[in-house]
């Protein structure tokens, strides 16, 4: 048992002295003590498994023993120098992130958060296209700096302040949530039970019965009708340019949406033709999380001309990174447009390196894809066991539930009761992420460390929670 300060004394300061936005998560804060791997500690001693990851920060375990020893080597060598020195750390790591990246992605800067690259990211895309509208997706998240927050379009993060000059948000291509899609759409072994939608009348004919494995393919549009859409927005853009746009390969707080298959592809075809570029988010779907591929993109069979990079690059520790060409990377060398006291610090990229060698030595990319895909099929069942559970979606270790009132009607499960379920989990040894318009889906990312076994624990929890509260609910 650890001793510290009281929970009652902790809950006390956290109210008088500390920002009244950042959210105890859980109704019950959790207060913890330590991690090792894929597991986490509250002062109590009590044990839970870690589906979320830290949002998604921790990707190769909590204090993985590798990842500390080398952390610990450069403190006692030297933690900071500021980027206007050289040392080796920072260009052996350059070399090693910049070999796991296709031509011609091969220039790195160095930053230390997700807002902060993705600031860049939008700093580099006027400066090279020299235009200055730039779209991302209606439930984006791309950072809450000043900048960024004309990218996120989740609602929460939005103010009665003026944000994001220039910035448009377009539909999101949900094939669960929004007017088109169902069945077939998406890239992932498991399908939404929902059936087309894009002829109307077509959802009418809906058959809940056959469970994932039975769907029948059928005539999906949603590309196109979202291609649409797309279009409309480019029309509203200064001179109908653009200079770049955000997307994530699957979006990760509004819920692990997975657009329609080829979506991406031809909307970057649409961007390029008015002289924008293309920016992949990878701050959630990289590093091998996805397990198929290491990159998100790559999944989506497309070429950005900008990656942004966080949480997971570090394994927990801040550091960020945006990799372009060297055309793009040239048009901020012109003027000088970019500097950071810590980004590429020696500790940063050590602690970096380290983590790319675990993923590798450890073949985390490869559990990605066989514990994920094994996990996906186990929530799939549980999505044809509960009425309450609408959809089963994601990739690799990318994994949304999204819980609804029941299956017919789609519409979201009251709040309420989210939480509860929520609550109950945490209780019961498993924590898991939120995400969605609603706060309805369940989001889970574990480190890549996780395995089947623990996979089969969480599930059995989720579903004995479940259980109890449609016990409740009948009552
Ligand atoms: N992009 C994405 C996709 C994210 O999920 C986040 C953080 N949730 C960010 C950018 C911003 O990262 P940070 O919190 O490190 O600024």
């Amino acid at each position: 048992r650890y001793q510290s300060l009281a929970y009652s004394h902790i809950l006390e300061i956290h109210k008088q002295h500390l920002s009244p936005v950042r959210t105890a998560y859980f109704q019950k804060p959790l207060l913890l003590h330590q991690g090792h791997m894929e597991w986490l500690f509250d002062s109590d001693g009590n044990r839970y498994l870690d589906f979320f990851s830290g949002i998604v920060t921790v990707s190769v375990g909590h204090c993985h023993p590798k990842v500390n020893a080398v952390a610990q080597e450069q403190m006692e060598r030297l933690w900071h120098t500021s980027s206007i020195f050289f040392h080796p750390q920072m260009h052996e790591y350059a070399e090693k992130l910049s070999a796991l990246l296709p031509e011609p992605l091969k220039v790195i800067f160095l930053v230390n958060s997700g807002s902060e690259a993705n600031d860049l990211a939008m700093v580099m895309a006027r400066a090279y296209s020299k235009k200055t509208d730039i779209i991302s997706f209606r439930g984006a998240y791309h950072g809450c700096s000043p900048y960024t927050l004309g990218l996120s379009n989740v609602g929460s993060f939005k103010m009665e302040l003026p944000s994001g000059m220039g910035c448009h948000s377009t539909m999101c291509p949900d094939v669960f949530r929004g007017p088109w899609g169902g069945s077939y759409c998406r890239d992932s072994p498991v399908q939404t039970i929902r059936k087309c939608s894009c002829v109307p009348g077509r959802d009418r004919e809906e058959d809940l019965s056959g469970g994932v494995r039975n769907l029948e393919k059928d005539c999906c549009q949603a590309k196109e009708q979202y291609i649409e859409q797309f279009k409309d927005t480019l029309n509203t853009c200064v001179a109908k340019s653009i200079a770049g746009f955000f997307a994530e390969p699957i979006q990760g707080v509004n819920g692990v949406v997975q657009y329609p298959k080829g979506f991406l592809k031809e909307v970057f075809e649409l961007v390029r033709e008015r002289g924008g570029v293309c920016i992949a988010d990878e701050v959630q779907t990289g590093f091998g999380r996805l397990g198929s591929h290491f990159w998100g993109f790559q999944t989506q069979d497309v070429m950005p001309d900008i990656v942004t990079m966080a949480k997971g690059i570090g394994n927990g520790f801040p550091m960020a990174a945006v990799v372009t060409t060297s055309e793009i990377a040239k048009s901020l060398a012109n003027c000088l447009l970019h500097f950071n006291t810590f980004g590429g610090s020696p500790l940063a990229c050590a602690i970096g390196s380290a983590v790319l060698e675990v993923i590798k030595e450890e073949n985390m990319q490869e559990n990605s894809q066989e514990v994920g895909t094994y996990m996906l099929l186990k929530f799939a069942n549980l999505r044809d066991e509960f009425d309450i559970i609408g959809d089963v979606r994601g990739k690799g270790l990318m994994v949304g539930i999204e819980m609804v009132q029941d299956k017919r009607s789609r519409r979201p499960l009251p709040l309420k009761e989210v939480n509860q379920i929520h609550e109950d989990c945490k209780d019961m040894g498993l924590i898991m992420g939120r995400g969605g318009p609603f706060s309805q889906t369940f989001r889970i990312m574990p480190p890549m460390c996780v395995t089947k076994p623990e996979v089969d624990f969480a599930v059995e929890v989720f579903r004995s929670v479940l259980i109890q509260h449609m016990e409740r609910r009948a009552k």
